[in-house]
């Protein structure tokens, strides 16, 4: 059965009963669209890429050297062979070479018919036209030999419906020859933060405010996950304005986030915009930092919403914990779950039982291979240098209470989106 976000009435969540909630958002990922190869990076394919191609093209030399037929039994084989012409990378050698010929070849250049063996010139001796090899008994038959379609046969599934394009895979499709492809449309997202103190970096910093930090990080991790920003800029804690904001953001975007004014204080007025704009969905999650925190869906097209929290590190958080996978879904990405690895604590680890802790950490690589992690220090929800200085969230698990050194310890690395997310 599945679990939706409007069945939970005041339950406490868990957190991966949160992110399943907050997947079935998105009942579909997003429409598709053709994208120029230039124009692919991070995008998520719409299509399975079959290659139309065998790649390599040729069966072709793997390097510089002297291309032959290398007899099969000692007996035949000759003392020297003799030097019959080269052939360049890009350049096919015409005819056929007579018993006991050879040729000079370079790295890439297609191997001539019957010849299936190169040997590099440093093992060889050239005198009077005639190429001797130095060590005949260290060749192997087919060596530095590159086959047709061992990288990628003509017909198969080179790229599944559903990878993230990064560096490599741009590459692959660029071998096969595709200068386009149809990808997932990238999915336009709202944010605004609120509250009456939130001020807006280049103005005037009043008594009582603060910069506007929420707005910045969150549209770097929306972009970090395959996302286009809509900056909707900065809401007062004024409900009328918000159910107006709100109302209208819901009719341009694929998703709509806020930060700030979702607790139980009377200024947080997301939550009763959102029961006049939408649906409201769960918010009591046990997580720590990231408690409070809303969801829904907003207007006659249930644009899904995130009411993230507005402590800077909690917004992170539960970005990172529950409106990333809604991107990936949004864009059809297999495995919309966070990243996970096993990591041993360098140090205590604080953690309360019954809330799921996410603390930011540094983790590295001992130099016998394990994976060692420590805290970054204080972890208020406001202190976003912790962030800045972590390179992974440490993430304790609700039944488990203060860690000692030494332990087992699951960590989400804050990866390049490309490489170590879920595809
Ligand atoms: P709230 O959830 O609105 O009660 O906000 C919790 C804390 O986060 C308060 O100290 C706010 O001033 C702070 N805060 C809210 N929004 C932002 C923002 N956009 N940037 C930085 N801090 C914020
Ligand atoms: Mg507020």
């Amino acid at each position: 059965m599945s679990l939706s976000c409007f069945d939970f009435g005041e339950r406490m969540l868990t957190v991966g009963e949160a992110r399943t909630a907050a997947l079935e958002l998105v009942p579909r990922p997003l429409g598709d669209e053709w994208q120029s190869l230039k124009s692919l990076h991070g995008r998520v394919l719409a299509q399975s890429i079959v290659s139309p191609i065998d790649v390599p093209q040729n069966t072709n030399s793997a390097m510089d050297g002297i291309a032959l037929a290398w007899p099969e039994a000692d007996a035949e084989r000759p003392d020297s062979w003799v030097l019959a012409g080269e052939v360049l990378a890009g350049h096919r050698h015409e005819g056929l070479l007579g018993p006991g010929e050879c040729l000079r070849i370079t790295t890439g250049a297609p191997l001539p018919a019957c010849v299936d063996t190169v040997i590099m010139h440093e093992q060889v001796k050239l005198h009077a036209g005639r190429i001797r090899v130095q060590h005949p008994g260290s060749v192997r038959k087919g060596q530095n030999v590159r086959l047709a379609g061992e990288d990628i046969a003509q017909g198969v599934v080179a790229l599944a419906t559903g990878t993230r394009l990064g560096a490599a895979e741009l590459g692959l499709l660029a071998s096969l020859g595709m200068e386009q492809a149809l990808v997932r449309r990238r999915p336009r997202v709202a944010v605004f933060s609120t509250g009456d103190e939130v001020t807006a970096p280049g103005e005037f910093l009043p008594e009582a405010g603060i910069f506007d930090a929420n707005r910045f990080s969150l549209a770097g991790l929306i972009v970090e996950h395959g996302g286009e920003v809509c900056d909707l800029g900065i809401l007062p804690d004024d409900r009328h304005v918000m159910i107006a904001a709100l109302a209208d953001a819901a009719g341009d975007a694929d998703l709509v986030i806020t930060s700030g004014g979702v607790s139980v204080g009377e200024a947080d007025q997301v939550r009763a915009a959102l029961a006049e704009v939408g649906e409201l969905g769960f918010w009591k999650i046990a997580i720590r930092p990231g408690r409070p925190l809303a969801c829904g869906r907003l207007g006659p097209q249930q644009t899904p919403f995130f009411g993230l929290p507005g402590n800077p590190v909690a917004a992170m958080v539960t970005f990172l914990q529950f409106v990333a996978p809604t991107l990936r879904r949004l864009q059809g990405c297999q495995a919309p779950d966070p990243w996970r690895l096993t990591a041993l604590a360098e140090s205590d680890l604080p953690s309360r039982k019954g809330r799921v802790d996410f603390l930011r950490g540094i983790f590295h690589c001992d130099a016998g291979g394990q994976l060692r992690v420590r805290s970054t220090g204080h972890q208020g929800s406001g202190i976003l240098s912790s962030m800045v200085a972590a390179n992974c969230l440490i993430e304790i698990a609700a039944d488990r209470e203060n860690l000692a050194r030494g332990e087992a310890v699951t960590i989400q690395p804050f990866a390049d989106i490309c490489r170590g997310m879920p595809r």
